[in-house]
């Protein structure tokens, strides 16, 4: 937390600590007092813990999907954890209630959907998508939901939480799939996944929309990582071409805490229709349902749900607007960058080879001085291990069939099922001063 954060958080507390002493003088209970010997040793030991994790914070982490929320997020999340509301019911929070409905409105609005929507923010993408899932198997009782090969895992796992039967749709080299090989009459949800896990990929929406139209078959859009992308729909750092059709879908799961700058605990469900509140109906007597607003408990999977989150998002969505040139789109312009920068590195090193061209920020490359897959997959492991050992450069692995592989890279020879390349998800701004530094340092270890 970088000092203007520390002050800015200081005195709001200090506002807040005004408010809680205006109700009369309280006291801390002796029970939940602590010696300061103990305090300063069970602090201690935990920041000495802390320092085994990865450094998220610093481009030359440029692994997996992580990195701390923005200071003032924190600062945002910070004030409101010290109240504690809960944005189960509105009496569990009314202020930060309503900031949950207003960051999800505009969330709402970013993605093209009108003022009549349902939606709220969940604790994870997994949870989001659960619940849209849930949602689509109540809206088609008795039909499959389908999915590529490249979704999340976590929807063949829901799948099977529900009790629905997933199919996995096969997808051509260029990205389209295969819908000739689906039985239209038994699916009905296709789950569109804008930026993949893996290698960020954008699945074709347009090519999609007109065909589930046509056999009244639902969309459900899975931006969990990619959301936020959408911002650079107009510009020509990306192909907006999907991005553009986002409101034609029945619902949408986005997760701020992945490129939203938020701390985990942030996923958002969107659902198009409004008239999908009717399958969350509940009734409990211990509920505190205290007026005729619209809780948001009511139209959630789950009950108590951490009011600091929506409060982290709502100041973050003042600060950073989901605007192209204000806010995050500058921010993902960086990171698509930095990207597109490692791709024409990786492309001009004799060392390395970019596997395909990276749609957003997610770049998969491998060392290229050799001639078969399994050596291609023995020396990504070995980079990887040894620039994380010397504390150099961190990276992550990405398997992939070798018969898809060697469809890109036909000069290699399959001698294994499977081939082991390189993954960086430049999710960070910095990253994109950074990628000359880490590919030098990444070709040190080849
Ligand atoms: C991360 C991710 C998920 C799962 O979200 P969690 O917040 O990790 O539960 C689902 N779908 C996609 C595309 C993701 O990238």
């Amino acid at each position: 937390m970088n000092t203007s954060s520390k002050n800015i958080l200081h005195n709001s507390l200090a506002t807040l600590k005004e408010w809680q002493d205006s109700f009369g003088e309280w006291r801390q209970d002796a029970t939940l007092e602590v010696s300061d010997e103990k305090i300063e040793a069970t602090f201690n030991r935990l920041a000495q813990r802390l320092k085994c994790n990865f450094p998220f914070h610093h481009p030359a982490y440029a692994g997996q999907m992580l990195k701390p929320p923005h200071p003032l997020t924190w600062a945002a999340y910070a004030m409101a954890m010290s109240i504690n509301p809960n944005n189960h019911a509105l009496d569990g929070g009314p202020p930060s209630s309503e900031m949950e409905k207003e960051a999800v409105n505009e969330l709402a609005h970013f993605f093209g959907y009108g003022d009549e929507f349902l939606g709220h923010l969940t604790a994870s993408g997994t949870i989001a998508n659960l619940e849209a899932l849930w949602i689509a198997r109540e809206s088609h009782p008795d039909k499959k939901i389908a999915f590529s090969s490249q979704a999340h895992y976590t929807h063949e796992r829901m799948c099977s939480v529900l009790r629905v039967e997933g199919v996995k749709i096969p997808v051509f080299e260029d990205g389209t799939f295969d819908l000739n090989s689906i039985d239209t009459d038994t699916i009905g949800t296709i789950v569109v996944t804008l930026g993949t896990t893996g290698l960020g990929e954008v699945e074709p929406l347009d090519q999609i929309l007109p065909w589930a139209k046509e056999h009244g078959i639902r969309i459900h859009i899975d931006a969990a990582y990619g959301g936020f992308f959408r911002t650079l729909k107009d510009t020509d750092l990306i192909d907006g071409t999907s991005w553009k059709l986002m409101e034609h879908a029945d619902s949408i799961v986005v997760d701020p805490h992945k490129h939203g700058l938020q701390p985990y605990g942030c996923g958002c469900v969107l659902f198009k229709d409004p008239a999908v509140g009717k399958f969350y109906k509940h009734d409990s007597p211990y509920t505190y349902f205290t007026s005729e607003d619209l809780h948001l408990g009511e139209i959630s999977l789950e009950c108590s749900r951490a009011g600091a989150a929506a409060v982290a998002l709502w100041a973050t969505l003042q600060l950073f607007p989901l605007k192209e040139k204000e806010g995050f789109g500058p921010i993902l312009g960086k990171c698509r960058n930095a990207a597109l920068k490692m791709h024409e590195l990786t492309e001009a090193s004799s060392k390395f080879k970019p596997y395909k061209k990276p749609e957003l920020d997610i770049l998969g490359y491998f060392p290229s001085d050799v001639t078969t897959t399994s050596e291609i997959s023995s020396k990504s492991k070995r980079i990887f291990d040894s620039g994380m050992k010397d504390q150099s450069f961190y990276l992550s692995l990405y398997r992939i069939p070798a018969e898809d592989f060697t469809k890109l890279h036909p000069e290699f020879n399959a001698d294994s099922e499977d081939v082991t390349i390189l993954r960086s998800v430049f999710m960070k701004p910095e990253h994109e001063r950074y990628v000359e530094e880490l590919i030098e340092k990444i070709s040190l270890h080849v």
